[in-house]
């Protein structure tokens, strides 16, 4: 199936099976605002225990804090954002449409890739055993030839970029005949810079009103107080601090999904760490990041590293973890050494000295920072899609059928456990409703009595239930019960005191979490 195709499927089976809505549906929705339904929202808050736990529990010099949206809007000018946090913008005159300018670029050069890769695919085909890839790619004259124009466009758009050059933005659009997708026409604005921020007014009267912006990142809320808890808490450098909280950006060009909206939210940690090693912390942060995305099973060869081809204003290093989407590669989490450049600027402009004293050496400094920076939407964008699965399965008598399983990590699931009655007659349900009210303290689990089973099992399925109990009569007289497992189908019979226990050992968090101090 076309990787476009796909995604559409999942985005209808979100919004069929109460995963994510769009927003004010019933007004026609808001461009790039996403509602989560019921098992959305248990979907989102699993990921972001495991976020949490894994910083916060597993690391003792890690701690939490939950600032809040609005802040001082000097926050703002301090660091960077009222200024510098543009994107650029560029408009087709016939369609109307707005478009980054960098991503049209990016775009092209994804082109070149893909057509490089259909080259090697090709050969692949063609010479079976014997191709050898690095060679093919060192002597192909056609894959050579777009290597070379994806080289000097990546040249001329890294310079463009770092000189802020707008003008060489759109003259590059213009010499590699990039067209608008809508008009099909290349007939393009200047290109311009747009500043993302969402602003609104502060105050009763029109006279005390007072600008302020909805935070475009949560980072600032923790460098403002970084001294409330590295005081209060008595916290030694090198510290953390965690912090998961919604974030506004007026997206120029939002689209896919969940991907890219204008209101998500963020997890970011912030490690404070003594001048000088930063960069030893940021190799320490990338693999333990990486490590966290893998540890979901879902395949090593599904993520790499994309160092950033122009450092922001506040990085000397910085590196995104990419996951290969329906849609191809792309960011799902930043990790950025961010320098002294934040509580710097700080200090400079709230006049407060932001400094830490090191009992060891007995010096004060300000600290450097770094972090790591990712968007639950886009994390569970990536587990969505991975976990989306089609499958054609055969039954007893031959025949076949069609499933779509969510295959999710058990402990990410929204509903951990459905209970089924084989009838609606004979106690059967009564015992079905004993069993959830022993387990419904531990584990988040579901009755249904209606339809039959294979139709209850389909409707799990789809909504990622790892595990499905069905009472039957036997159930009455030896207190045993079916448990089908979700990705093999498999059932077996099993005494109902031992569900706790198999529920227990295989939707532990903790054994998540274990993989990641090996
Ligand atoms: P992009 O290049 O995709 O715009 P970014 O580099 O601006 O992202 P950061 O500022 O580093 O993103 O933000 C950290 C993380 O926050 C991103 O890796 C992403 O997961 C998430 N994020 C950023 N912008 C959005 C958005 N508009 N919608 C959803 N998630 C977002």
């Amino acid at each position: 199936m076309a990787q476009e195709e796909l995604f559409k499927k999942l985005v209808a089976h979100c919004k069929e099976y109460g995963f994510v809505f769009p927003s004010s549906e019933i007004y026609d929705g808001l461009a790039a605002v996403y509602d989560y339904g019921q098992y959305g929202v248990e979907l989102k808050n699993n990921i972001k225990k495991y976020w949490w736990d894994s910083l916060v529990l597993l690391h003792e010099n890690i701690v939490g804090l939950d600032a809040a949206i609005f802040m001082h809007p000097t926050i703002w000018k301090a660091s960077g954002h009222v200024d510098a946090f543009s994107d650029p913008l560029v408009d087709n005159k016939d369609s109307k449409k707005r478009y980054r300018a960098d991503v049209l670029i990016e775009d092209q050069m994804a082109k070149y890739e893909g057509k490089i890769n259909k080259e090697v695919n090709k050969a692949r085909k063609r010479f079976g055993d014997a191709f050898d890839q690095a060679q093919f790619l060192k002597t192909n004259a056609r894959v050579l030839a777009n290597q070379e124009k994806h080289d000097a466009l990546h040249a001329r758009f890294v310079k463009a970029i770092n000189d802020s050059d707008l003008d060489e933005l759109r003259q590059i659009i213009v010499d590699e005949e990039i067209v608008c997708p809508i008009s099909g026409s290349r007939n393009w604005t200047d290109v311009r810079h747009f500043n993302l921020m969402f602003s609104t007014e502060m105050g009763s009267t029109s006279e005390s009103a007072n600008k302020i912006y909805l935070r475009p990142e949560t980072a600032q809320g923790i460098f403002v107080n970084y001294l409330n808890v590295q005081q209060s808490g008595r916290m030694k450098i090198p510290f953390g601090i965690a912090q998961i909280g919604k974030a506004f950006r007026n997206e120029i060009v939002a689209r896919q999904f969940i991907f890219r909206m204008r209101e998500f939210e963020q997890m970011e940690m912030q490690f404070f760490v003594p001048p000088g090693s930063e960069l030893e912390w940021f190799d320490y942060w990338k693999k333990n990041r990486m490590n966290w995305h893998r540890a979901l099973g879902f395949g090593e060869d599904k993520y790499r590293f994309h160092d950033h081809d122009k450092l922001a204003h506040y990085a000397n290093a910085a590196t995104d973890i990419e996951f290969e989407f329906p849609f191809g590669f792309k960011e799902v989490e930043g990790i950025h050494s961010r320098t002294d450049f934040d509580l710097d600027s700080h200090q400079e402009y709230s006049g407060k000295k932001l400094q830490y004293f090191d009992p060891e050496t007995n010096k004060n400094y300000v600290p450097f920072v770094v972090e790591t920076s990712i968007g639950v939407d886009r994390m569970f964008l990536q587990i969505i899609s991975a976990a989306y699965t089609e499958e054609t399965i055969t039954k007893e008598d031959g025949s076949t059928d069609s499933r779509v399983v969510l295959k999710l990590p058990p402990v990410l699931a929204p509903v951990k456990l459905a209970v089924f009655p084989l009838t609606k007659k004979d106690g059967l349900p009564k015992k079905a409703r004993t069993i959830i009210d022993q387990l419904k303290f531990d584990f988040n689990c579901q009755y249904e009595e209606k339809d039959s089973i294979g139709k209850r099992y389909r409707r799990q399925d789809a909504i990622g239930t790892p595990f499905c109990i069905t009472v039957d009569h036997q159930t009455l007289e030896d207190d045993t019960v079916t448990i089908r497992y979700r990705d093999s189908m498999e059932q077996e019979r099993i005494p109902v005191n031992q569900i706790n226990e198999i529920m227990k050992e295989k939707i532990s968090l903790r054994q998540l979490l274990e993989k990641l101090t090996d």
